[in-house]
């Protein structure tokens, strides 16, 4: 970072300043070719290393109360655990491995063994992995994996983050977060902005950045050195919105949230959300090893669903695969995951999981009173829209919708609105399928950009579409967070907007203030640019 001065692509709006926080790299597995001709000696240094990782948790889990609590001090179990360390000193001394090394072959032992057990044991062998990891970075000298536990408020810096690791960020400490990868579109930025945690993403070179202090921009992707002060401030604008979405002519286009938890349905039901657009619920079983059950469904669906009685909730059947990994749902090795079997694919070859989530989702709906749809993610063709119909259908589900997230399906939508309620279009994956573009690679990010006025040209031809045949079009990927890109998808014919909690005031106090006129002009002039930045320009104009 020559200049102490970086930009990426600013994808959580606010802006923060502090301390660096880096988040350590994944661990390579240390190698089984190394031999130590000193067996006594580099096995008399596993004990130490177990008991410092064994400390370090105890006291951190000192600093914490509840759930974080009882998992640290858990963890902290585990790496004093006496089986772990004599068995991993029995393989130096027997084969005469590293130290590291059998540390690694050791634990992956209690590792397989969890994994086979399967159920409530198989979800633990994440926790013996970290304690492997944690080990064997402390007997080489690494910082421990993962994302470290802050101390205070900091910047966290880092190459990407699972889900996993973003869902887990406590924004009380992480004062920003930015990533060398990643696009607008991946789920750091999704998870980022539902946590309300400013973020950019994509910013090439921030892990050679070697100043302790940074000034984060999630507007701009601004991405300075700074004074090592701690500030915060929002957008500087502080929208209001009465939570009903209303164009100041009356047009009535419903503002929705964006949920795959119970926190964030909360969040999105006292933000003002009209309801839910997209429930995700594979957020739910991320760290599931087996499916869960349809009971433990229902209890999961229930408890997102609560804050919605009586108002409309679009739940999507599991999307696992590529960015989204389900232990219980991974398919082969691919060596396209993106293109291969995912979402609604995955249910080709084993309906049965499918039948039982609508089973569980039909149950969740009657109890919480909540007005349930159901839609599938990854539908390519008509028949597959109408395959997904009759099953929810048949599992008491009366409305039932699409995702249009493949350029085929965006394509067919004429035929794909014949046989269902409602389409919902996925501008996440619909850009990356179009543009041919990962969605996580920082490199391809310009692309993915919802502004593209050929994915723009792509959501109009849906739009025309449903126009056509009087059935609601929503739009749940990012591009309906962004206020002013909202009026240009309700200018293309789009009838709700659905997005993180954190957009909901912004896009809701945004559409008070125009109208179907000036969002049809936007529209017309974003469509005939011929790049992002212009398309913005000319969105703006009649604003
Ligand atoms: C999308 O692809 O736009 C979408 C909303 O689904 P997800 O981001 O969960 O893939
Ligand atoms: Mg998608």
């Amino acid at each position: 970072m020559s200049s102490a001065r970086l930009s990426g692509v600013g994808v959580s709006s606010g802006r923060a300043t502090g301390p660096v926080v880096r988040v350590a790299e994944a661990l390579p597995e240390p190698p089984a070719g190394l031999r130590t001709a000193d067996t006594k000696m580099e096995a008399s240094l596993i004990r130490p290393a177990a008991e410092v990782v064994a400390q370090r948790l105890m006291e951190r889990a000192k600093t914490v109360e509840g759930d974080a609590r009882a998992v640290l001090e858990t963890t902290a179990a585990m790496a004093g655990d006496p089986s772990l360390i004599k068995s991993a000193e029995k393989l130096v001394v027997d084969q005469s491995l590293t130290a590291a090394r059998a540390v690694h072959q050791a634990a992956q032992k209690f590792i397989s063994a969890l994994q086979a057990a399967g159920g409530y044991m198989a979800e633990r062998a994440r926790d013996v992995q970290d304690v492997r990891d944690r080990v064997v970075a402390e007997l080489l000298g690494l910082p421990a994996p993962g994302v470290p536990d802050l101390a205070s408020p900091s910047v966290l810096v880092a190459r990407d983050l699972a889900p996993a690791d973003t869902a887990g960020l406590d924004p009380s400490k992480v004062l920003a977060l930015v990533t060398e990868e990643g696009g607008p579109t991946s789920h750091t930025a999704i998870l980022a902005r539902s946590l309300g945690i400013p973020a950019v993403v994509a910013c090439r070179g921030i892990l050679a950045f070697e100043g302790t202090s940074l000034d984060v921009d999630g507007d701009t992707g601004q991405v300075r050195e700074s004074d090592g002060k701690v500030r915060t401030a929002g957008t500087g604008k502080k929208a209001s919105w009465n939570g009903v979405g209303v164009l100041k002519d009356g047009h009535r286009v419903k503002v929705l949230g964006n949920v795959g938890s119970p926190a964030d349905a909360q969040a999105a039901a006292q933000a003002g959300a009209e309801g839910v657009g997209l429930f995700r619920t594979e957020f739910c079983f991320l760290d599931a090893a087996e499916e869960p059950t349809v009971a433990e469904q229902t209890a999961a669906y229930e408890a997102v669903l609560a804050p919605f009685k009586g108002k409309p909730v679009v739940v999507r059947t599991l999307d696992a695969g590529a960015d989204k990994p389900l232990a219980f749902l991974n398919p082969a090795p691919e060596p396209n995951p993106a293109l291969g079997v995912r979402g609604l694919r995955v249910a080709f070859d084993r309906p049965e999981i499918l039948d039982r989530q609508l089973e569980a989702i039909a149950a969740a709906a009657k109890s919480s009173g909540a007005d349930v749809s159901v839609m599938a993610p990854m539908v390519a063709t008509a028949a597959e829209a109408a395959w997904f119909v009759d099953r929810a259908r048949k599992a008491g589900i009366q409305r039932a919708g699409v995702m249009v997230e493949v350029p085929s399906a965006a394509l067919s939508a004429k035929e794909i609105l014949q046989v269902v309620d409602f389409i919902s279009i996925g501008t996440n994956d619909l850009a990356q399928y179009v543009f041919a573009a990962d969605r996580q690679l920082g490199g391809v990010a310009a692309l993915n950009d919802p502004w593209q006025p050929a994915l723009l040209r792509l959501i109009a031809q849906v739009g025309e579409a449903a126009t056509a045949t009087g059935k609601p079009v929503g739009v749940c990927g990012e591009a309906a967070a962004d206020p002013l890109l909202a009026c240009v998808l309700i200018g293309l014919g789009i009838t709700s907007l659905s997005m993180n909690h954190t957009a909901l005031t912004s896009v809701g106090a945004k559409l008070a203030t125009t109208s179907v006129d000036i969002c049809q002009l936007a529209a017309r002039g974003a469509l005939a640019a011929g790049d992002p930045g212009s398309a913005k320009l000319a969105a703006r104009a009649p604003h």
